[in-house]
């Protein structure tokens, strides 16, 4: 019963992220208007705004102007679904689920409008920080310096990566939105999981970027955003960043 509703809300949570996506860019409002097809301007009624399941009966397309609908939109609401049921039957129905279904959630609008625009909303990063800090200040089974120190050295080192590659090659290679968003992830997960996060999304990033260039060609100066890979390895430091550094030190000792 608790799964299935974890499911369920979350895959509404993902509709709900869905407005950001495609608002927050714009500038717009994420409460007014109702929901609406760009193509046509209808506005949508609420059967036809269930996650998921509206995809599936209407087939994809627009009820009024049969305009299709991106398949971000189902997209979104089952991955989110589905991170809010590994956060249930993780941290059971707790103040510590809402705090990481929270940070998965911003993740989530965060990957998706870095793939769009390559920018990381502040909007986002910001208040995310400062709810990952009154999180570890609430939470028991949180320490706050450890939020604290992650929230610097997230942010402090991909600063100076970036003031770095930027003195050396005169171009910016990595944004500030990348710098706000590890400042975030570290003050999240601490700061053992900035490093942790650091090397996963290196390697994610590396192998994805030598695959792009190897099957299109392109050079190294192709952007590809960084937010995504940020967001995968602290996701993935999220789910087994312990048993990596327990594993780690078990073998160090
Ligand atoms: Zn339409």
């Amino acid at each position: 019963m608790l799964t299935t509703m974890s499911i369920v809300f979350g895959t509404f949570i993902g509709s709900f992220l869905n407005v950001c996506i495609c608002r927050l860019p714009r500038g717009e409002s994420i409460v007014t208007p109702r929901s609406h097809c760009p193509h046509c301007q209808k506005m949508i009624g609420w059967y036809d705004n269930i996650p998921i399941l509206s995809y599936l009966v209407l087939r994809g397309k627009c009820r009024g102007c049969k305009a299709p609908i991106s398949l971000q939109y189902p997209l979104v609401e089952a991955v989110t679904g589905l991170f809010s049921l590994l956060l249930m039957l993780r941290f059971g129905p707790s103040p510590d689920y809402l705090f990481y279904f929270a940070f998965v959630a911003a993740l989530i609008v965060i990957t998706v409008i870095d793939l769009y625009h390559q920018i990381i909303p502040d909007v986002i990063s910001l208040p995310g920080i400062g709810v990952g800090l009154l999180g570890s200040l609430l939470l028991p089974d949180l320490v706050f310096l450890n939020s604290l120190i992650g929230m610097f050295l997230g942010g402090g080192s991909l600063f100076l990566v970036a003031t770095g590659y930027q003195w050396l090659f005169k171009r910016e290679g990595m944004g500030g939105g990348d710098v706000k968003l590890l400042a975030m992830i570290g003050a999240f997960l601490g700061w053992r999981a900035v490093i942790l996060t650091i090397l996963l999304s290196s390697l994610i990033g590396s192998v994805t970027g030598i695959l792009i260039i190897l099957l299109k060609g392109k050079d190294f100066k192709y952007a590809i955003p960084y937010g995504p890979f940020l967001s995968l390895g602290a996701v993935f430091c999220l789910f087994y960043g312990e048993a990596i550094i327990r594993w780690y030190f078990s073998l160090n000792r």
